[in-house]
């Protein structure tokens, strides 16, 4: 499953699940997404706010590459925390977080926790390359 996030053209911005990256396109050609507040049928895809989250506490690097995994409920106060979490202790790095992420994977960067923004064909290469990253609504979006 993949979430975009989705931006309708009087610019309400939502989210939508999909079974993968082709899939929307393949539901969008069809027409059957549509804006949740105005029911508006032309949709694109946003730019992603993403955060990726560093490898090591002691007890992983032991074990090795072992990822926890953080699934952000839609719930407004539970992404109220989340964000709040991510802003205190994520480094932004803006829109270089494909490339940074990357850096970090490969192990030409330092291990640290980052966010930033992606473009869908930077989370596509970021999902092939199998780094663990995780994706957050952002909260001045819902605020609307
Ligand atoms: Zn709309």
């Amino acid at each position: 499953m993949i979430a975009f996030d989705l931006v309708c053209s009087h610019g309400h911005k939502f989210e939508c699940w999909f079974k993968d990256s082709r899939s929307f396109e393949e539901h969008k050609s069809i027409g059957i997404i549509h804006c949740p507040v105005c029911n508006d049928h032309r949709v694109e895809k946003a730019i992603s706010t993403f955060a990726i989250k560093k490898y090591s506490d002691r007890r992983e690097e032991k074990e090795g590459k072992k990822e926890e995994k953080i699934n952000p409920s839609p719930d407004y106060q539970a992404l109220q925390v989340i964000t709040e979490y991510v802003n205190k202790n994520f480094e932004d790095v803006g829109l270089d977080f494909a490339k940074e992420a990357l850096k970090i994977h490969f192990g030409d960067s330092k291990k640290r926790n980052i966010k930033g923004m992606a473009l869908p064909d930077e989370e596509k290469v970021l999902q092939e390359e199998g780094v663990p990253f995780f994706k957050i609504p952002l909260l001045k979006h819902l605020d609307n």
